[in-house]
């Protein structure tokens, strides 16, 4: 590895990503490739790398999740180093950070969620399907899941979290393998569950469904399952001005409404066009009280559990900059936005900047562009620090 050709020696550029998802992890790959000139350290609040890889990917999704060895092999690179348990904002604070490196991009991600703000929200037995998925996944901040006493569950949302979320409720424990890794504690809930029927409510149609195709026909496949969808949902006027995907869903949920649902183990209900209004219950959650349609007709859902998949969200990291309206990192062209400037010496990266919407891959593209934009400033970042900032060295050997 080497300096970029033709570049005049020069000491190495300092780098502080703040996160250890595929976004921060992507951008220090994009900075260190084939080149020994920018050492970047990778500062992660918990105890391990790979973010929503690690604590948001289904364990059964194990290609996905396979991902995680290339983002391995850029940690381990020389110039890359990985400081686990380590929060910025409460450890280490933001302007100490920057007086360390010559730039620092955060790649915080979004891994709180979103509220429905409807009455009955905050019963036990209500909770977000991303406390669900970081249950399963093993979270060390995660809350426990009892699935012996729940029957009936209720996931609200129509993108691929929920039926992540949908999935995992009703697939077969055993066809969870060995190889998928499911904690221990998490293999025996699933296997001691009491769920029969899940619930799925989508506020729109299902050609304004988030979820895609692939995870879609995975759902619907999945063995000594049921689905119960109204074929009145999935009239559409016009299905050829619906995206490829939308029309791809609605050929599967057309095909999933007319196959003979038979006496399975467990059943789906899909209800499109239908939004909760409250959430019942006298101490912990009974049921979910739904509209449906355009005439808004009430009814009520029995329900133990009630997941809202609704997105998620990133949380405000002390010191910086956090445009609370989007919930994102006000940036232009990837340079953060302080003050109303672009701020010398910090970026942004993946969800925190672009809000909580795509899959892994867009990550690859914003870590080279935002990778390509540190690069064009160089000359500038070298000249923030008059010498080597030196880095968290010493701050790291305390802890
Ligand atoms: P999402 O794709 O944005 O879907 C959120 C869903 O919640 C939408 O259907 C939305 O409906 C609905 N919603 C929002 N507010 C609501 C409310 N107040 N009441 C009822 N419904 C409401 O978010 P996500 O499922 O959290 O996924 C986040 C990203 O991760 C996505 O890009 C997703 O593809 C990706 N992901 C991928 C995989 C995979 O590839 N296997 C797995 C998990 C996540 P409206 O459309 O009407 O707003």
């Amino acid at each position: 590895m080497n300096a970029v050709p033709g570049s005049v020696a020069r000491r190495p550029l300092r780098v502080a990503v703040v996160g250890a998802g595929p976004a921060g992890i992507y951008t220090a790959d994009s900075l260190t490739f084939e080149r020994d000139d920018i050492l970047v350290d990778v500062i992660e609040r918990l105890p391990e790398p790979f973010g929503l890889l690690r604590f948001g990917v289904a364990p059964d999704h194990l290609t996905i999740k396979s991902a995680a060895g290339s983002l391995q092999q850029v940690l381990d690179r020389p110039g890359v180093r990985l400081l686990c348990n380590t929060q910025v904002g409460t450890d280490v604070k933001v302007e100490d950070l920057r007086a360390a490196y010559d730039a620092v991009v955060y790649a915080t991600g979004a891994d709180a969620d979103r509220s429905l703000t409807i009455p009955g929200e905050d019963l036990p037995g209500s909770t977000s399907a991303t406390a669900f998925v970081k249950w399963y996944n093993g979270h060390p901040e995660a809350d426990a899941f009892d699935l012996a006493q729940t029957r009936r569950a209720v996931v609200v949302g129509a993108g691929n979290v929920a039926l992540d979320a949908c999935r995992i409720l009703l697939k077969d424990p055993g066809s969870f393998t060995a190889e998928m890794p499911l904690p221990a504690p998490v293999r025996e809930a699933l296997r001691a569950s009491a769920v029969t029927d899940v619930h799925l409510l989508a506020r729109r149609g299902p050609q304004d469904a988030k979820f895609t195709s692939k995870e879609l026909g995975e759902l619907l496949r999945l063995e000594r399952v049921a689905t119960v969808v109204d074929a009145r949902d999935l009239t559409a006027p016009d299905a050829n001005g619906f995206s490829p995907m939308a029309r791809r869903n609605l050929k599967l949920l057309e095909q999933a409404a007319e196959r003979d649902p038979g006496e399975q183990v467990r059943r789906l209900h899909l209800h499109f066009h239908t939004r909760p209004v409250a959430i019942e219950g006298n101490g912990t959650v009974a049921g979910v009280r739904v509209e449906h349609g355009p005439d808004s007709t009430a009814g009520l859902l029995d329900a133990d559990l009630v997941l809202r998949a609704v997105g998620y969200r990133s949380r405000p990291v002390d010191g910086i900059p956090h445009a609370e309206e989007t919930a994102t990192i006000p940036h232009v062209d990837h340079r953060v936005i302080r003050e109303g400037e672009p701020s010398a010496g910090e970026y942004a990266v993946g969800w925190a900047k672009r809000g909580p919407t795509g899959i892994l891959g867009r990550n690859r593209s914003d870590a080279d562009d935002t990778a390509q934009v540190i690069l064009d400033d160089l000359d500038v970042l070298l000249a923030l620090h008059p010498e080597d900032p030196g880095g968290l060295a010493d701050f790291t050997a305390q802890r």
